[in-house]
């Protein structure tokens, strides 16, 4: 059952809890019920008890699709699903290697992904036309992405849009819907991710124009703070339904004349899961003998603390090739550090949270990212044994600009003409993080 020679380099051991909880039954989507009721009859959650009852379904599909079926899932998915997509002879990446995995697979046509919404339609935008992308759970959604929807950012942009004109330049983080990355492309701007936002925001400052970071401040400091700028270079515009509603004729002149000698204006969006993390937790574990390594979404203050920031994929081979013996507390998504922790356990590597501080003082846990959780083995089970009997439900299939109401899981889909036309310009965003990217500009 053991499968070292993984991608991720994950082991899967048969006495490895698969879950960390159960969802209760309803909050699964009508077809996918059958399976959950035959899941949570299980006697445990044991790789060992759940494996042979995956197998029953799983099998059957992978023979049915053969090489023209792609599983991937991110890091931060709860639980052991991760190296259930692996065994499976699917991909776990971060969300930057997932956009590009579908594209670079010429057998994959259906492409199903165990994740957030987003990431499910960056890889749609860039897909081919003969391939159709899958998610497992539709509810499945990103709240950073969720304080950023179009008709929150849409006003704002129109507002900056009419006072520098053709000067404003967006840059999107990849945690954005693909209407808001197709803004990014109409500016003639890109979309980043958390590996390679310096050298997409370092090209952005080099067309000397004024930029619109969407939706991730902390990020946007961090960045921007990793390329020299600083203080009144940066504007914080609010995030969420008050950012749609904030007018520049609203902000009075001191803070518009602010406004102006900006260079980036940054939406206030944030992750929650990631702002949890405190400079002082991170002096706790340096204080112990811990290297503290955090990922860029945490505030600019803590990622000033620690002895090193990076994306996720960085974090990852980080905690996979520490030598034994050596301690690392790690600050970001909570099942992606516990899954670090016990990986990196099996060669002698101590792996904690960083908000994992059980003193009087502190008293914090960290915490993942529950919207990425709503994926689980019946979710994966259920949508590759419907698509397999051509009965997979229309929610699930993601398609270039759709609206996603997390809460219902219902989808608004644009007419044709409309969804091309996003998809080009989404994609044109994305096209323009690839090349910079793969010419390792600086
Ligand atoms: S961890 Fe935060 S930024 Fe990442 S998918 Fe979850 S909510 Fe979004």
């Amino acid at each position: 059952m053991a499968h070292p020679d993984t991608a991720s380099g994950m082991r899967l051991t048969p006495d490895m809890p698969i879950c960390q909880q159960d969802l209760p039954l309803d909050w699964y989507q009508p077809e996918f019920q059958p399976y959950a009721e035959e899941y949570l009859a299980l006697p445990d959650r044991r790789a060992a008890t759940v494996l042979p009852w995956m197998d029953g379904y799983v099998r059957p599909a992978l023979d049915h699709f053969g090489p023209g079926l792609m599983l991937l899932a991110h890091y931060y998915m709860g639980g052991a699903i991760v190296k259930l997509v692996e065994r499976y002879g699917g991909r776990i990446a971060d969300s930057y290697e997932l956009a590009l995995k579908a594209r670079e697979n010429p057998d994959a046509s259906v492409i199903v992904e165990s994740a957030v919404h987003f990431m499910a339609e960056s890889i749609a935008i860039l897909a081919r036309a003969d391939q159709e992308v899958w998610i497992t759970n539709p509810k499945s959604g990103c709240t950073m992405e969720m304080m950023a929807k179009e008709h929150m950012l849409e006003p704002a942009f129109e507002e900056l849009q009419g006072r520098y004109g053709d000067d404003l330049l967006v840059v999107a983080y990849m945690n954005t819907s693909g209407r808001v990355k197709a803004l990014a492309g109409r500016t003639g701007g890109a979309v980043c991710t958390s590996s390679n936002a310096r050298a997409v925001v370092g090209w952005a400052l080099r067309q000397n124009r004024r930029i619109f970071f969407v939706p991730d401040r902390h990020l946007g400091e961090v960045v921007a703070g990793w390329l020299g700028l600083e203080g009144e270079d940066l504007y914080v515009w609010p995030g969420g339904l008050a950012g749609g509603r904030q007018t520049i004729a609203g902000l009075g002149p001191a803070e518009t004349a602010r406004l102006d000698r900006s260079r980036m204006v940054l939406w206030g969006g944030f992750c929650g899961v990631h702002t949890l993390f405190q400079p002082a937790h991170v002096r706790y574990w340096r204080e112990r003998g811990y290297r503290v390594l955090v990922h860029p979404e945490c505030p600019k203050i803590v990622v000033d603390e620690a002895d090193g920031a990076g994306s996720t994929k960085y974090l990852w081979a980080e905690a996979m090739s520490a030598p034994s013996g050596s301690r690392l507390a790690i600050a970001t998504e909570g099942h992606f550090v516990r899954n670090a922790r016990d990986q990196a356990a099996l060669r002698g590597v101590e792996i904690v949270n960083v908000a994992d501080i059980p003193t009087p003082e502190f008293s914090s846990m960290g915490c993942g990212c529950a919207t990425m959780s709503r994926n689980d083995p019946p979710h994966l089970v259920a949508m590759l044994d419907l698509l397999r009997r051509g009965k997979a439900p229309d929610p699930n299939r993601v398609l270039p600009g759709d609206l996603v109401d997390e809460t219902t899981a219902f989808r608004e889909r644009l007419p044709a003409p409309e969804r091309e036309r996003i998809a080009r310009e989404a994609r044109a965003a994305l096209e323009r993080m690839i090349e910079i990217t793969s010419r390792g500009a600086p």
